[in-house]
């Protein structure tokens, strides 16, 4: 049965390569050269291999989502306090005695 391999956790690359020695396999990536567990089973050594590839990947896509998140929050504030400028005690008379100063 043919398993899929998924993509390097590392890099990304699609270069893998398999490896058979004398009593394990294990998946190694052609372009980082990074390698995967070794296991009695070809099965195994590549199913832990897409375990770790998944681990990782969506790891990264965690990041990115706390980042995305602190990104929103920075928007809110400057939003807010531009909000309080325009509507807050003198905010108007501020505003007008800018436009006259410019
Ligand atoms: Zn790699």
């Amino acid at each position: 049965m043919a398993t899929l391999i998924e993509p390097c956790p590392f890099c990304d690359s699609g270069h893998l390569h398999i490896s058979h020695h004398l009593l394990s396999h294990s998946v190694s990536c052609q372009t980082c050269k990074s390698t995967g567990p070794h296991r009695r089973q070809l099965e195994d050594a590549l199913l832990e291999w897409n375990h770790t590839s998944k681990l990782l990947r969506s790891a990264r896509t965690g990041e990115h989502v706390q980042v995305h998140g602190r990104l929103h929050d920075l928007e809110d504030a400057v939003r807010n306090l531009a909000s309080a400028l325009r509507h807050g005690p003198g905010g108007q008379e501020a505003a007008a005695e800018y436009k006259l100063e410019h």
